[in-house]
């Protein structure tokens, strides 16, 4: 059966094609890296119209870039959003998201168990700026309602987190959220939209790290956020856009812009106040080389999962292997949850115990030789890392169990190797032990 023209393209066609069309000047099919900073005004008119966000058009390549806004178009169709924006990595994606929406004395709620840099922006860093981050339990959703109070601007969490791969209950925590008038802000990172639409549960803001399954191949580090345009700012806890904001014209985002763009208020106040006046924004090569990722991801992210619940389950019955994570197993404790929300894998990610501790975890990842040891997870190739003797070294061993990390810890990203190569360097790697 076919589809009529009117029906929305399916994810994989999205992939391939997304935002991307023939160059208007030249018709290139692929498209061109536009390696241009600054964009000629037609006239003095249609200069002051592009700042005066009358009219949309290329200005300046910090606040926007035609490559980069096919990414942008990309990712907006494959999450099922309204409006994306690029920056220069995850972390800055995140960022610019809470300082977009939250200013001195505001407060979010967010899930304690985030990516390890992510931890320390909302744990230290951004009380430094006056913003002050209450944790919550991911496993127990009522305790993100015991945390919100009227200081809070936003709901945070990521659907698989750190370090134990606990799943979120999205749509849950998407209902305290909206009950008390807040965003819910989603990392999907870990599933990816292949994986979960989450603005589909619920998610009012997507963040994603380009730099993994997105790219895809270790390439380039980039972020991006897509605004679902379902949150209504017009409130007066948003002062940010229910007063006039002294960083763009004194425009009230909420309420002075016509309802199509006060819809997407969020993606807008992104792009021009915190990207076009901090800077993090994304080279268009880094966008080039995500949107060849992004062609594949339909392709890749089923053989990362295949190869994944593969390697939970050797490790599972492996007698050096004291205890393994991953959603997709069974008796995994928010497999029921997870199963719930992913009806086309748990992710590439799997974390386990080395039987001896942090001295077997170092001399099992040292044993390894397909997969690579190093800080990074999304490559097409296998990856590993003992969190206790590197990113966490600094910390006691007791401080690493406060943050729920076990010395005994090992991290892996499943790659797209032959399934066969993967369990026969783990084995021979454990053997070691
Ligand atoms: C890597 C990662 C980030 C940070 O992204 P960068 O592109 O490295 O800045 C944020 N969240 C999650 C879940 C990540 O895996």
């Amino acid at each position: 059966m076919g589809k009529s023209a009117a029906e929305k393209p399916a994810f994989a066609t999205d992939a391939v094609h997304g935002g991307q069309k023939p160059d208007p000047t030249t018709l290139a099919r692929a498209t061109p890296v536009y390696r241009t900073s600054s964009f000629v005004f037609k006239s003095t008119e249609h200069a002051a119209n592009l700042f005066a966000l009358k009219e949309f058009g290329n200005i300046y390549t910090r606040l926007g870039n035609p490559t980069t806004e096919v990414l942008e178009t990309t990712v907006t169709a494959l999450e099922g959003g309204a409006a994306s924006v690029a920056v220069a990595s995850g972390t800055a994606a995140i960022f610019n998201t809470v300082i977009t929406i939250a200013k001195l004395g505001d407060e979010i709620v967010s899930a304690s168990n985030l990516y390890g840099g992510t931890y320390t922006m909302f744990d230290s860093i951004l009380p430094d700026l006056g913003i002050v981050t209450r944790f919550a339990d991911v496993k127990d959703p009522s305790t993100f309602e015991k945390a919100i109070n009227d200081k809070t601007r936003l709901v945070y969490i990521e659907t698989i987190g750190n370090p134990a791969l606990d799943f979120a209950d999205i749509s849950t925590i998407a209902a305290i959220a909206h009950k008390h008038g807040l965003p819910l802000v989603v990392d999907a990172t870990f599933t990816t939209p292949y994986l979960l639409r989450t603005i589909e549960h619920g998610a009012d803001i997507v963040v994603n790290s380009l730099t993994k399954w997105l790219g895809g191949h270790g390439t380039a580090i980039g972020g991006i956020v897509t605004d679902a345009g379902t949150f209504d700012w017009n409130k007066p806890k948003f002062k940010a856009f229910t007063e006039p904001d002294k960083n763009y014209h004194g425009l009230r985002w909420a309420i002075d812009l016509p309802p199509e763009l006060a819809r997407i208020a969020f993606a807008l106040r992104f792009r021009t106040v915190p990207l076009r006046n901090l800077g993090a924004c994304l080279a268009p090569d880094n966008a080039w080389f995500f949107l060849q990722g992004i062609e594949t991801l339909h392709l890749r992210m089923p053989r990362h999962a295949e190869n994944a619940l593969a390697v939970a389950k050797f490790l599972k019955k492996h007698p050096k292997a004291a205890w393994v994570r991953y959603p997709g197993l069974e008796d995994d404790p928010t497999y029921k949850t997870a199963s719930r929300y992913l009806k086309k894998g748990f992710g590439g990610m799997v974390v386990f115990g080395v039987k001896g501790g942090r001295k077997a975890g170092e001399k099992f990842i040292e044993a390894l030789s397909l997969f690579s040891h190093l800080a990074n997870v999304g490559d097409a190739k296998s990856l590993a890392l003992h969190p206790a003797s590197t990113s966490h070294s600094q910390l006691t061993d007791e401080q690493q169990l406060e943050s729920g990390l076990s010395p005994d810890l090992v991290r892996l990203s499943i790659g797209l190797e032959d399934i066969s190569d993967i369990l026969a360097d783990l084995e021979q790697a454990l053997a070691k032990i």
